[in-house]
């Protein structure tokens, strides 16, 4: 059963991940083909599963951190897919692809169910625009990402896996994003 999501909130709440060395829960998040694959695979270097686990350096400080791209589970039922993703995170980022619209509302709608299930959490959440190298087939412009960054109260960023253009930069800010909630709630 998926039960063990609550204990997954109460370890939330209590605001010391880094501390005690459980990692942060990093899901990716977003439609078919925006390129959630590639992004974890970029993550896990060699290998490349649904669940990786490393260890990274950011701002000279490490920090432990498990991607999931619980999309691609052999759970067929959409509803319970989401239910699934919408409970595990510490954190999120949404992608779509600037290649594709459609991609682009799905973003926008995985964010207000997200809302939904964490009102009152204030869960990091980066909005990423990936395929950036496709500049010929864009169909969403850098502002129209932007906007839609700061209507949701996100973070923005675009990226291109193909390139490994700006991908470990979202890492890294999703990272620095849980710190700073981290720290207001140890302040
Ligand atoms: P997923 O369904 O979200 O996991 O998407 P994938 O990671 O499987 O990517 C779907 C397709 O888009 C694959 O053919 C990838 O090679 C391609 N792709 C992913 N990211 C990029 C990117 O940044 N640029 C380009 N040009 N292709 C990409």
């Amino acid at each position: 059963s998926w039960s063990s999501s609550d204990s997954v909130i109460s370890t939330d709440s209590a605001g010391e991940t880094a501390e005690t060395g459980s990692p942060y829960r990093v899901v990716l998040l977003g439609a078919n083909g925006v390129g959630k694959t590639a992004f974890a695979s970029i993550f896990a270097g060699a290998a490349d599963n649904e669940m990786c686990e490393k260890v990274i350096e950011v701002d000279g400080e490490s920090a432990a951190v498990t991607l999931l791209d619980t999309w691609d589970t052999e759970v067929k039922e959409e509803h319970i897919r989401l239910d699934r993703c919408m409970h595990t995170g510490d954190a999120y980022l949404l992608l779509y692809s600037i290649t594709d619209r459609a991609s682009f509302l799905r973003a926008s709608e995985l964010r207000i169910i997200l809302r939904h299930f964490r009102p009152a959490q204030h869960t990091p959440i980066i909005l990423v625009g990936n395929k950036c190298d496709l500049v010929r087939r864009r169909e969403v412009s850098v502002s129209e990402g932007r906007a839609c960054a700061a209507v949701f109260d996100c973070k923005f960023i675009e990226t291109s896996a193909a390139m490994q253009h700006n991908v470990w930069e979202a890492f890294h800010g999703i990272v620095r994003q849980l710190r700073l909630r981290r720290d207001s709630k140890e302040a």
